[in-house]
């Protein structure tokens, strides 16, 4: 079992589903805040550390909103970026495809000078840490005047190669994937990839509406797929792949705490799930802790290498990259002592 865990840390891991701003330290947004002077509710580093850590969802809301309100220029991207790769390293993870919050900050910002600092971020992240990350902006649901000029935002950075996709992320209640069928039309012909979050505020309908209305590629959790079986069947049929993140389905109580996590019966019923941890650092998570949490409820090692695998082949890296990924974990398994 210690080897297990052992194993877990150390293994080469990738992750498709993860939100930037909910994957940066405490300590970066304090620094930012006292940089842009921007009032905390808080008198210490100490007290907003406390303050950051996972209470309840609405509290989790303000720590967003707080966290969020810190970044003011365009070079603070850099800033959280470089601090996002500190973090990935630290879980062992060699490649991500990570969503930003686009909705919420184009407005704002100076978009060439957004996408510059953006673009230095990437490179100097990857040199500095031997990690790649590939960016996804996404569409907040519950901003859905923002969807054109992010569509425009992210084509531009396409073709500068800053981004790789469009994502749809915010509240899924009372905001169907519908509303967005023009911007994902549109995103799709610039050659973009296409995810959308679907089946965690609102069941199985939503899963298929983003398949089918969107050309989602990837359903972001969608663990709610299992409440209708032809759903569960299209899913199968067609590998769509579920980027399943556990501990943010318990903190949001999408699943019950006393009840083990229904990706066990997702995997059992032929769905193709990747594991991944959504906003690790305002959740009180990590990859490495999702990994651990899943052995803990009784899913086998060789369970959990499948995700990871799952995980390599369901991103968007080309075959050859993706040969590459799966050789070097192959490596790493052979050679674990
Ligand atoms: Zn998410």
């Amino acid at each position: 079992m210690k080897n297990n865990i052992r194993f877990i840390e150390e293994m080469p891991k990738v992750e498709l589903h993860v939100h930037i701003e909910g994957a940066v330290s405490p300590d970066t947004y304090w620094h930012l805040a006292e940089k842009n002077r921007v009032k905390l509710p808080v008198e210490s580093l100490h007290e907003w550390k406390d303050f950051f850590k996972f209470k309840s969802f609405a509290h989790f809301i303000d720590v967003y909103i707080l966290a969020v309100s810190t970044i003011k220029k365009p070079e603070d991207y850099k800033t959280i970026i470089k601090d996002f790769f500190r973090y990935q390293k630290s879980q062992n993870i060699v490649y991500t495809e990570a969503f930003l919050s686009a909705s919420f900050m184009i407005e704002s910002f100076n978009q060439e000078e957004l996408l510059h600092n953006i673009k230095e971020a990437l490179i100097e992240g990857e040199n500095e840490y031997c990690v790649e990350v590939r960016l996804i902006p996404d569409i907040a649901r519950n901003v859905p005047e923002s969807a054109d000029a992010v569509v425009d935002f992210v084509t531009n950075g396409f073709k500068e190669g800053v981004f790789i996709g469009l994502g749809l992320g915010g509240l899924e209640q009372g905001y169907l994937a519908e509303k967005f069928v023009k911007q994902f039309q549109r995103a799709g012909e610039a050659g973009l990839n296409l995810v959308a979050h679907a089946g965690e505020g609102v069941g199985a309908e939503s899963v298929l509406s983003a398949i089918e209305n969107l050309n989602a590629q990837r359903i972001g959790h969608g663990i709610r797929v299992l409440e209708n079986d032809s759903v569960v069947s299209l899913a199968k049929e067609i590998q769509i792949p579920f980027e399943v993140c556990p501990n943010s389905n318990y903190r949001l109580k999408i699943v019950p705490e006393n009840e083990n996590h229904p990706i066990a019966e997702m995997i059992k019923q032929g769905l193709l799930c990747t594991l991944n941890s959504d906003d690790p650092l305002m959740f009180s998570t990590s990859l490495i802790g999702e990994y651990k949490l899943l052995l803990a409820q009784g899913l086998d090692l060789q369970t959990l290498i499948q995700l990871n695998k799952n995980t390599i082949n369901s991103s968007f890296l080309t075959d050859v990259e993706k040969i590459e990924l799966n050789s070097k974990f192959d490596r790493f398994i052979d050679e674990f002592k």
